[in-house]
């Protein structure tokens, strides 16, 4: 049943040495458990172990649960008659017992007076492992490979380990199993940016372990951040049609906070998520705003530092007025704009596309409706204008100014009773948003 390098390691190895069950066979008598580390207290599997002795002679067999002091806790058959060759199942449902190894212990007794015993350790273990993933190497990245490792304190082996990767706002873009090591309490990974072929596009992540001990337990560790950097092909889009019965409304710039706050405020209790353009000094000047926009779950965008018509810019003026917004996003709120840039005015060209996706932006987000908020329109107007030209798929351009966020709750419910649901970016492009491009 065990090893010899297994019962080395378990009794060498810090988390372990506290096993004192030696297991015992027999030529007579053997004993199997199965799992050999189980969890009472789960509601699925793993809640019992199944022990199996084999008689190879005729006698009485008894089997009792024995603490590691070899004190009988728990009688599980008691001087049962059984023939030479025959099989005997019990199983160990662990109630009532603290958190350790146990010895299972066979004794059969033949007809002469002689006996034979057989012993096999099984552990009761309902504390899922502590699972700490250390700081990711190196933190900033092109394309990887990324050295991950994980480590957990459990009393049992780890059986498996995940690397989960989130978008920055939480959503769940993948996982990739990690390489257990010899000691079965650590795991690691060369992760070379890759989730089901598709490369990771430039942006922030966030990575946590989850590690599964022998019972069936499941840790999660705390979360590390991950800013992949690097240059990308930009595409315009206008509207994502293949996206179903769903709207994009998105927000720019966001001068005042308060307009700011008044969205966020009318997107929570719609339930629904959005987006906003901003321009880097209004990040800059409404850091609370933009912090409650990413812990709402809303997308956000790069809308440019300062708001220039980015054509009458040099290239080099172009992409600093990105850089700017994008490291202000960073300092506030530990999040990046990317994938997602929306030039002012929507004035772009090939450089400003070209620059856009230097700094790691693979869309130009544009859109297919524009109410001329701006314009300052009563709600109804507003609500009217987009509500007739919005179809499943379509991007509305719209700002963080006091009279559109006044018309948002009227505006949410207008397009649900065009069976219209609005959602972010993210929501829209699912996980696509955070991989390459088919394309690209
Ligand atoms: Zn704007």
């Amino acid at each position: 049943m065990f090893a010899t390098p297994l019962l080395l390691a378990a009794l060498l190895s810090a988390p372990f040495a506290t096993r004192s069950v030696v297991p015992i066979a027999n030529t007579n008598v053997a004993i199997a458990a199965v799992p050999v580390a189980f969890n009472p207290t789960a509601t699925a599997r793993a809640r019992v172990t199944t022990i199996v002795v084999n008689a190879q002679t005729a006698g009485t067999l008894t089997i009792v649960v024995e603490s590691e002091r070899g004190i009988t806790i728990k009688p599980l058959l008691s001087d049962a008659t059984v023939a030479a060759g025959s099989e005997a199942t019990v199983t160990w449902d662990g109630a009532g017992v603290v958190d350790g190894e146990y010895a299972i212990h066979a004794t059969l007794i033949h007809a002469t007076g002689v006996s034979s015993e057989a012993i096999v350790a099984v552990t009761v273990d309902t504390t899922p492992p502590i699972v700490r993933l250390a700081p990711v190497v190196p933190a900033t990245t092109a394309r990887g490979p990324v050295d991950l490792r994980a480590s957990a304190s459990d009393i049992t082996y780890l059986r498996r380990v995940v690397l989960t990767i989130d978008s920055q706002l939480g959503k769940r873009l993948g996982t990739v199993p990690m390489l257990l090591g010899d000691d079965r309490a650590s795991a690691a990974i060369a992760w070379t940016l890759r989730l089901r072929k598709r490369l990771l596009l430039p942006g922030v992540y966030t990575l946590t372990t989850t590690a599964t001990d022998q019972a069936g337990n499941v840790g999660v560790s705390p979360p590390r951040i991950l800013r992949v950097q690097r240059a990308v092909r930009n595409q315009a889009i206008y509207s994502l049609r293949d996206a179903g019965p769903v709207v994009a409304l998105t927000f720019d710039d966001c001068i005042r906070g308060s307009d700011w706050l008044a969205i966020i405020r009318a997107f929570k209790a719609a339930k629904a998520h959005t987006t906003f353009f901003c321009n880097g000094v209004h990040v800059r000047s409404n850091p609370d705003a933009a912090r409650a926009a990413v812990a709402g779950g809303h997308t956000i965008g790069s809308h440019t530092w300062a708001h220039p018509w980015m054509t009458r810019l040099s290239a080099a003026e172009q992409n600093s007025q990105i850089a700017g917004d994008q490291e202000i996003w960073w300092q506030v709120a530990r999040v990046s704009p990317a994938p997602f840039f929306r030039p002012p005015y929507g004035d772009h060209n090939a450089v400003t596309r070209s620059e856009a996706g230097k700094r790691g932006f693979a869309y130009t987000v544009l859109w297919d409706v524009d109410p001329s908020d701006y314009l300052n329109p009563p709600a109804r107007v507003l609500v009217a204008r987009v509500t007739q030209n919005a179809r499943a798929g379509s991007i509305v351009v719209m700002h963080a100014n006091a009279n559109t966020a006044a018309a948002v709750p009227a505006l949410i419910r207008a397009l649900r009773n065009r069976g219209l649901e609005p959602k972010s970016l993210d929501e829209m492009f699912r996980t696509r948003a955070f991989l390459t491009p088919a394309n690209g």
